[in-house]
């Protein structure tokens, strides 16, 4: 067979499939317990959607984004991110006041494939909109921590920032660009490039950014009422038992950032992709897009990258796989399974009658916690426990209690 799946894609199989499903049970489950309702926006938006922003970002559009033209000559984008879709639908709704919701689903990138950068990769995010007050910003920062550290991610660590407002914003950019030029010599070519349009972007460039350490940081420019802010979301991080670390290098990009940016880093992981989420504030974002003023800050974890830097989520796959020597009863076995099934266990058997050893074998391959085993006698099944081995002969009609 030749058909293969496109560059940069990856088909999730089991056995990961199986960590895959546990990390996006546990991201509704932790979703669910902050207040955030479900959302689901279309895979593609027309590209202004993505494009309203200004300067390097259509750099980032023209190179990055998958574009086309549908059938009735409507510019197409498979979405590239999470929060500008989130933004629309607001606004296209009319809706007023806060919004909380979670999303989770495939975004496309043109990028050079590698591991943890693929040109399609799942993205688990959340928008709090219509409130710019500090304790959003700590919830939406303290949510993905309780999620990173419930699936145990290694070595986590929590970034945090200020990059300011459009008020004290200009000052702190006149200053960085004045010192980009004093050291344009050791600039990439990229860099050279951005430094007048887009500075902020040069400090995020992996080349040019170590050569660069006393360049000017953000946080000495805010304005009292960013200081404010960043302050109050600071102090309610340690309330809530957040740790973190100041970053003042931590920026953004593109002009409808405000005030707080935060990273989520697996500091186990390669250096060059050891990022396994983030976010921030983005108060310019529902203007972009042709709307009323609509403050908002999210986030956005890759699915991809938090299974590459060994999350652990729990959770067996199987509760108990039922198994039989005998190959007359392998209709009371999908019977039984049945019952299990429709009680609320997770239960599975073999349909085709191999030996009990093969089926053990499944069993210890599927992780199930027990197995039940249903023998010649009609009135008992022997259980067995897993991981003590401990087995015993329990009554058929009562297995679901003993379980
Ligand atoms: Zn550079
Ligand atoms: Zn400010």
């Amino acid at each position: 067979m030749t058909l293969r799946a496109p560059k940069g894609t990856d088909d999730i199989l089991p056995p990961i499939s199986a960590t895959w499903r546990r990390l996006l049970r546990a991201w509704s489950a932790w979703t669910e317990r902050y207040g955030y309702d479900l959302i689901i926006t279309p895979l593609f938006e027309a590209v202004e959607v993505f494009s309203r922003g200004v300067g390097e970002f259509n750099e980032l559009v023209e190179k990055q984004m998958y574009t086309f033209n549908d059938k009735g000559g409507r510019a197409l984008a498979l979405r590239p991110e999470g929060t500008a879709s989130v933004v629309r639908s607001y606004l296209q709704a009319g809706a007023a006041g806060v919004w909380k919701v979670a999303y989770e689903g495939p975004m496309f990138r043109y990028e050079r494939p590698q591991a943890g950068r693929r040109r399609q990769f799942h993205q688990l995010g959340v928008e709090y909109l219509g409130t710019d007050s500090p304790l959003a910003d700590a919830e939406v920062i303290e949510l993905g921590y309780r999620y990173l550290t419930d699936v145990k991610v290694p070595g986590l660590v929590v970034l945090v920032n200020s990059i300011g407002d459009r008020a004290c914003r200009p000052a702190y950019l006149d200053a960085l660009r004045s010192y980009l030029r004093e050291h344009e010599a050791v600039l990439c070519e990229d860099s050279r490039r951005r430094m007048e349009t887009n500075p902020m972007r040069v400090l995020d460039c992996k080349v040019c950014a170590p050569k660069l350490h006393d360049a000017p940081v953000p946080t000495d420019y805010l304005c009292d009422e960013c200081e404010r802010h960043f302050t109050s979301v600071k102090e309610q991080l340690d309330r809530l038992g957040v740790p973190y670390r100041p970053a003042p290098r931590l920026v953004r990009g593109l002009d409808y950032y405000t005030r707080t940016a935060f990273e989520y880093v697996a500091t186990d992981l390669d250096a060059a992709q050891n990022a396994v989420g983030g976010g921030g504030r983005y108060d310019g974002l529902a203007e972009t897009l042709g709307g009323k003023p609509v403050p908002g800050v999210g986030l956005a974890l890759g699915l991809d990258r938090i299974v590459l830097a060994g999350a652990e989520p729990d959770g067996p796959e199987l509760d108990v796989f039922v198994a039989t020597a005998t190959t007359e009863r392998v209709r009371d076995v999908l019977t039984i399974v049945s019952q299990l099934r429709q009680e609320g266990w997770r239960a599975d058997f073999d349909p085709d009658g191999r030996s009990l050893k093969s089926q053990f074998k499944q069993a210890a391959r599927r992780n199930s916690r027990m197995v039940v085993i249903l023998g010649d006698d009609l009135d008992t099944v022997t259980v067995r426990n897993m991981s003590t081995g401990e087995q015993r002969d329990v009554p058929t009609g009562e297995v679901t209690q003993w379980l």
